[in-house]
């Protein structure tokens, strides 16, 4: 899960880690007088999207007048902003950050994920803030410093002052510095963070250091333990399909391609988009209706794809064991009559009570393609989508 940057910010400063002052606004009058509030002489309008790169998309202007606040606010509050990492229709921004300007002297960043081959939570810095890292790292990844930090002692203060002395923090700012990386380790071990970032972390030309950017991502996973990050949850900002999947406890991801998977299991699901793309075809969606699917689940997993425009076929494909294939067709039958399915439609049913299952899909009436592989599944299902 996603939140927004002035969230993010909201939640490290309670870990010591220092941010400039700012409001977050939901309209061009409020905007206007959060600049008051802050008082100038310089300010940042910031978009308020799930998404990076904002700066160079416009969406992050400097105001050197509270005019100039209501101008730029007014010009991005609302916009559709396209940024590398938004669909190219881009993200229309609905919220807005208003911030005291900063005196950057310098840009460097700080990064937190993960990594599965130490088991440990990595902390990366570097000198080349701003920009994007990514290409830091395809460049000149020596200028790219890590830390893994044990779990049992969390970021030792020697760890953090020499990663801060790598990336340039000068002798008399590592005390600041200190708080801020030991803060943001705690923050992203309290919240089971997945993933955090700032960048810019900036060096003013005071000497001070402060966070300017916030991304913080969470472990759907663990959302259950933290009720107060679930409330900072905007699904303005998320894929209504999705969403939609997960009322009804479906794992869905939207996807590029024609042709929609419906099938049990995660594993099964990789296996069948994986078998689709090898015979020329691109997967709509991932779609796992999980090990329990009621009648009820695969008309929902029916309607939620297609919502999809793109959708041209559609491939179930099921393993029964703990779930009965009569109790699939059931619910495939059912929900083909109930959304009035006008898409090919192909079925794989394999283990518990097939012959049943695939009995009861000839009798439905329906013009439902049956396959008996996984490759004559995936073959006919790209067959059908390229002939629609
Ligand atoms: P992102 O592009 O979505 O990552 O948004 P950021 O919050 O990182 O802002 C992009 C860039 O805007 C930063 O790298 C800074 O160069 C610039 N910026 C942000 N806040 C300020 C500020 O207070 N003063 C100045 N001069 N530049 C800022
Ligand atoms: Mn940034």
């Amino acid at each position: 899960m996603k939140i927004h940057e002035y969230q993010g910010k909201e939640l490290l400063k309670r870990y010591g880690v220092a941010v400039p002052r700012g409001i977050p606004c939901f309209s061009v009058d409020e905007a206007v007088s959060a600049a008051k509030t802050l008082g100038g002489p310089v300010w940042v309008v910031k978009a308020q999207i799930h998404a990076g790169g904002r700066g160079k998309g416009g969406g992050v202007k400097l105001a050197r007048s509270v005019d100039e606040v209501r101008q730029r606010a007014s010009e991005i509050l609302g916009m559709q902003l396209i940024t590398h990492q938004t669909s190219p229709q881009g993200q229309k921004v609905r919220r807005l950050l208003i911030e005291e300007g900063a005196d950057i002297k310098k840009e460097l960043y700080i990064g937190l994920v993960v990594d599965r081959v130490t088991q440990r939570i990595t902390m990366m810095a570097s000198s080349e803030g701003g920009m994007d890292i990514e290409e830091v790292a395809e460049h000149t990844p020596e200028k790219i410093h890590k830390v893994a930090v044990d779990p049992a002692v969390g970021l030792a203060d020697a760890e953090a002052d020499s990663l801060s002395r790598q990336i340039g923090i000068p002798e008399a700012s590592l005390p600041q510095a200190r708080t801020i990386l030991k803060g943001l380790y705690q923050a992203f071990w309290d919240t089971d963070a997945s993933l955090a970032e700032i960048n810019p972390l900036i060096l003013t030309g005071d000497g001070r250091v402060v966070a300017l950017d916030a991304k913080l991502n969470f472990d759907s996973n663990a959302l259950f333990r933290h009720p107060e990050i679930v409330a900072l949850r905007d699904l303005d900002e998320e894929d209504p399909a999705e969403i939609e999947a997960s009322k009804f406890d479906l794992a869905y991801i939207q996807l590029d391609g024609n042709i929609g998977c419906l099938v049990n299991g995660a594993g099964l699901a990789m296996a069948t988009m994986d078998t689709i793309k090898l015979f020329g075809g691109e997967p709509a969606n991932f779609l796992d209706v999980g090990g329990g699917a009621t009648t009820e689940k695969v008309t929902e997993a029916f309607k939620i794809m297609l919502r999809n425009p793109e959708l041209k076929a559609i491939l179930v494909n099921i393993f029964g064991g703990i779930m009965k294939c009569d109790t699939i067709a059931e619910g495939v039958i059912a929900a083909s009559k109930a959304v009035g399915l006008k898409v090919p439609l192909v079925v794989r049913m394999k283990g518990t009570n097939e012959d049943l299952g695939k009995k009861m899909l000839a009798e439905s009436g329906l013009p439902i393609i049956s396959a008996d592989t996984m490759a004559e599944a995936a073959q006919k299902v790209v067959a059908a989508a390229s002939a629609a």
